[in-house]
């Protein structure tokens, strides 16, 4: 899900699902350049966890799924403190996928974190701290999970939040523009609208974007400009 390829990385020590209680399946803590968002390039601290409901085609953070570490909350804290900065984004697979994720949000608050959370738009968002900057997805066709957009969290985004396109094709754009115009998105929040890497040219929906006067920020993920291949979202 996450924006970055990630240069200094602590990768997934096993293969068990299970985890103390209040702990949280970790798949990796890592710092880098926030690769997407209206914070593109700021230096991050990214705190994946483990596990995803949904397989979208073009997903290149599959070895999230599975795995990670078990950590409490205390321990993650620890982990992201040591890196030094101010910025954490939450991100995984899909973060929400476990319960525990919700009260990590609400920590690395209250320890001062400027905290964004990067979520697939399929599950609830409606009890994530109003301090986080969510970061959600509109899934489209071309992503095979447009039928698990949950339309009700759109009532639970304000100003600071950001919606995410990430676009396939044509039929994806056009589709695009449909919600937009008919949800008002722009109205809402910033609106995010990606080319799948490797897939849709990104100065194809460039020229569209232009030709249609569209209210939407184009983005490339920077992560793969700089690094290459890598997880992004
Ligand atoms: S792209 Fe995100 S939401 Fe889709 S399968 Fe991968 S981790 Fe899950």
């Amino acid at each position: 899900m996450a924006g970055t390829l990630s240069p200094a990385s602590s990768v997934p020590d096993g293969h068990t699902q299970h985890s103390p209680a209040g702990n949280l399946r970790v798949s990796e803590i890592f710092f880098s350049l926030q690769g997407e968002t209206s914070r593109v390039g700021l230096p991050t601290v990214f705190i994946r966890l483990t596990g995803c409901p949904l397989r979208c085609g073009y997903c290149d953070t599959e070895y999230a799924f599975h795995g990670g570490r078990s950590l409490s909350i205390a321990e993650i804290l620890t982990e992201a403190r040591g890196f030094g900065v101010r910025h954490v984004t939450v991100t995984g697979g899909e973060p929400l996928a476990q319960r525990g994720c919700l009260t990590l949000l609400r920590k690395l608050c209250d320890a001062g974190y400027s905290v964004s959370l990067e979520t697939s738009g399929a599950l609830d968002v409606s009890e994530v701290d109003m301090r986080v900057s969510k970061i959600m997805d509109i899934k489209t066709p071309g992503s095979g999970e447009v039928g698990k957009n949950r339309w009700s969290n759109l009532s639970h985004l304000t100003a600071h939040d950001e919606v995410k396109f990430v676009l396939c094709d044509e039929t994806d754009y056009q589709w695009a523009v449909e919600v937009l115009r008919q949800h008002k998105l722009d109205i809402l929040c910033p609106v995010l609208f990606s080319p799948v890497h490797g897939t849709l040219d990104p100065s194809t929906l460039a020229e569209w974007i232009l030709r249609d006067r569209l209210p939407v920020r184009m983005q490339i993920q920077l992560h793969k400009l700089l690094w290459g291949e890598g997880p992004g979202r």
